[in-house]
C-alpha cells in the first residue's frame, strides 16, 4: 500500500489557553545578589500545560495600576517539580523585580499562563542557534530540556550564554550538564567584562555568532535577552542568507 505523503508544512503547534491562576510563591534561591529563582505553584488545581520557552505574567496589583510582567519559563514539565520556576534580574527601583525579590515563600500571587511563542518549531533542523543574555538564557533552558527529553542525534546545537562578568553566569552547571546529554551540543558562557582569571570564552555572543560555521538552510535560531544583541544578531543572520521566518526573537527589553 501506498505511504501518505508527508505534510509540505509542520502542523501548526497545539496551542494552550492562557489565563489567570491564583498561586503562591512555592521557593526562592538567589544565586547573586541581583539573580533570584523564584518558583510558582498553582492552587488547587493542576498545573498547567505549555510549551517549553513559553512565559508567565506575574500580575501586580493595586497602585499606581494593575499591570503584568513576563518572565520566561526555566522549567520543564519532565523536571517533576510541579512548580513553574523563572530567573529574574532584579532591576533597582523595578516594579515587578522588586516586588518579586521581596516576596516571601508561600505568600499568594496571581499570574496569566502560559503566554508565548517562543518555543521551538518544528521540523527542527539540522543546526540550532540558541542565542541569550543574561536571564535571557531561562528559555532557551527548557528548550535545550525538551531537545533531552526528545533524544535524537544528527543535530547541531549551539548554546551561547553571554554575559558582563562571572557573577552573572547562573546555573553554569546545570547547562554543562544538559548539553552533554543532548548529542551534537557545544555550551559557550562567553563575558563581555572578565576579571582575570576567567580562561573561558570572551566577547559579545554577536562576535562567536559572526565566525560560527553554519549552512544558511538548515538552521533555525533563538534568540532572547536585550533588545539590541537581538537586533544585530538578527541582522548579522540575515545577512547570511538565513530565512527571516527561521529567526525566532524574544526581546526582555530594548
Ligand atoms: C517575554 C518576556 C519574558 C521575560 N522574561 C524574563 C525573565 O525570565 N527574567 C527576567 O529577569 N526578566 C524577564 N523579562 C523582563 C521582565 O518582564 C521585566 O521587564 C523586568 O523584570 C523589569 O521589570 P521591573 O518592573 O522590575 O522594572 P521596570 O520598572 O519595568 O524596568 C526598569 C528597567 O529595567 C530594564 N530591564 C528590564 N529587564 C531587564 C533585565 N532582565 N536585565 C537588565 N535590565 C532589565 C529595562 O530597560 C527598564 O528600563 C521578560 C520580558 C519579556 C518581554
Amino acid at each position: 500500500m501506498d505511504q501518505p505523503a508527508p505534510p509540505a508544512v509542520a502542523p501548526r503547534p497545539r496551542t494552550f489557553r492562557p489565563r489567570e491562576y491564583q498561586g503562591r510563591v512555592a521557593a526562592k534561591t538567589w544565586h547573586a545578589p541581583d539573580l533570584l529563582e523564584i518558583s510558582l505553584a498553582v492552587e488547587g488545581e493542576a498545573m498547567f500545560e505549555h510549551h517549553p520557552g513559553q512565559y508567565v505574567s506575574v500580575v501586580l496589583e493595586g497602585e499606581p495600576r494593575r499591570e503584568l510582567r513576563p518572565y520566561s519559563l526555566w522549567s520543564h514539565p519532565a523536571d517533576g517539580t510541579g512548580v513553574a520556576t523563572t530567573v529574574v534580574r532584579v532591576v533597582p527601583g523595578g516594579r515587578a523585580s522588586t516586588y518579586l525579590s521581596r516576596i516571601e515563600v508561600g505568600a499568594p500571587i496571581r499570574f496569566v499562563a502560559p503566554l508565548g511563542a517562543f518555543f521551538l518549531r518544528d521540523p527542527l533542523p539540522g543546526h540550532l542557534l540558541l542565542v541569550g543574555t543574561g536571564t535571557g538564557v531561562v528559555p532557551l533552558r527548557a528548550m535545550l530540556r525538551e531537545l533531552q527529553v526528545r533524544g535524537g542525534a544528527g543535530r547541531a546545537v549551539h548554546l551561547y550564554f553571554g554575559a558582563r562578568r562571572e557573577a552573572d553566569l547562573f546555573h553554569l552547571e546545570e547547562f554543562r550538564s544538559l548539553a552533554g546529554q543532548v548529542p551534537g551540543t557545544r555550551f559557550v558562557p562567553t563575558l563581555t567584562r572578565p576579571e582575570a582569571g576567567w580562561t573561558g570564552a570572551r566577547g559579545r555572543v554577536t562576535e562567536h555568532l559572526a565566525s560560527l560555521p553554519f549552512p544558511a538552510t538548515d538552521v533555525q535560531a533563538y534568540l532572547c535577552g536585550n533588545g539590541s544583541m537581538i537586533d544585530d544578531a538578527t541582522e548579522l543572520l540575515l545577512a547570511r542568507g538565513v530565512d527571516r521566518r527561521a529567526i525566532v526573537r524574544e526581546k526582555y527589553f530594548d
